[in-house]
């Protein structure tokens, strides 16, 4: 497999429709038992889907993906993820696309030029607002990965938050993802020295950055471990979409080894961090 070398000043490759994406996620969903809802503000149409465990004391899993509109790989993968219907025994909560917006241009920004993905300590996009008001309604999140893409990466890559110092799902992760693309090879990446290659562990006090990410967010108010997952989309769409399917299924399937239903409580290895401001 070759580098495109298409992304020049950004994405050039392929692109999708979100709402037909997101009218295939719904099909595949309400087909296999999930429910169905619409994210607040409803006027900007972006599903998102539930689905209950079957066990007590099951984790509380979520993913989300399609917060830059130029990383298709992102939606596609949760799409694919719906049709395979092989989860874990979890109660799961997906949102494929949350800048269809974004989408509907190519641009990583909503239609007001807005990085949704920069916009959580004080939200004033309509979308994460919605977002945010959206997801103080879940329980505590055990698990959270977010799908992404990084134009000029050499390759697959992924940010790990992990306040609480459990047990790291990143080499796995990373490992499955090198089975269908190249893994980013620097080791500075967006200005962050990688803590092996491809997998990023931001500083102690991560809540200190002026601009919160969705994974900041998470990780301070709502999930007790998040992943960022990034494909290099400089290469083929489908290679990306398969590797990131390929480190959310070793992510479960990592999660429930780790961590086995009952005992999740026990999987801590370190002492908690300090969050930094609620
Ligand atoms: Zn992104």
């Amino acid at each position: 497999m070759r580098r495109l070398g298409l992304n020049q000043g950004g994405y050039r490759g392929e692109q999708i429709d979100p709402r037909a994406l997101q009218f295939a996620c719904r099909s595949a969903a309400v087909r296999s038992g999930w429910a169905v809802e619409v994210l607040p503000p409803a006027g900007l149409d972006r599903l998102a889907f539930y689905r209950p465990a079957k066990t007590d004391g099951a984790p509380n899993i979520y993913l989300s993906a399609g917060i830059h509109g130029d990383e298709p790989a992102g939606p596609m993968a949760i799409l694919r993820l719906l049709e395979e219907d092989r989860w874990p025994d979890a109660h799961l909560w997906l949102i494929p696309c949350l800048n269809p917006d974004g989408f509907c241009r190519n641009t990583r920004e909503n239609s007001e030029g807005i990085d949704l993905n920069r916009d959580f300590l004080v939200p004033r996009s309509v979308e994460v607002t919605g977002q945010v008001e959206w997801l103080k309604q879940l329980p505590e999140l055990d698990l959270a990965l977010l799908l992404h893409e990084d134009w000029e990466a050499n390759g697959f890559y992924c940010y790990e938050i992990n306040l609480g110092g459990r047990a790291s799902l990143a080499e796995t992760l990373i490992e499955s993802a090198s089975r269908f693309c190249p893994i980013e090879h620097e080791t500075e990446i967006e200005g962050r020295k990688v803590d092996r290659p491809g997998i990023i562990r931001p500083g102690s006090d991560p809540a200190s950055r002026p601009l919160w990410p969705e994974a900041i967010w998470l990780a301070v108010h709502q999930s007790k471990l998040t992943y960022t997952l990034e494909a290099p989309s400089d290469w083929p769409l489908m290679p990306r979409v398969d590797a990131l399917v390929a480190a959310i299924h070793a992510a479960l399937e990592g999660y429930f080894q780790l961590f086995p239903v009952g005992e999740a409580a026990s999987g801590r290895l370190g002492t908690p961090e300090p969050i930094g401001p609620g």
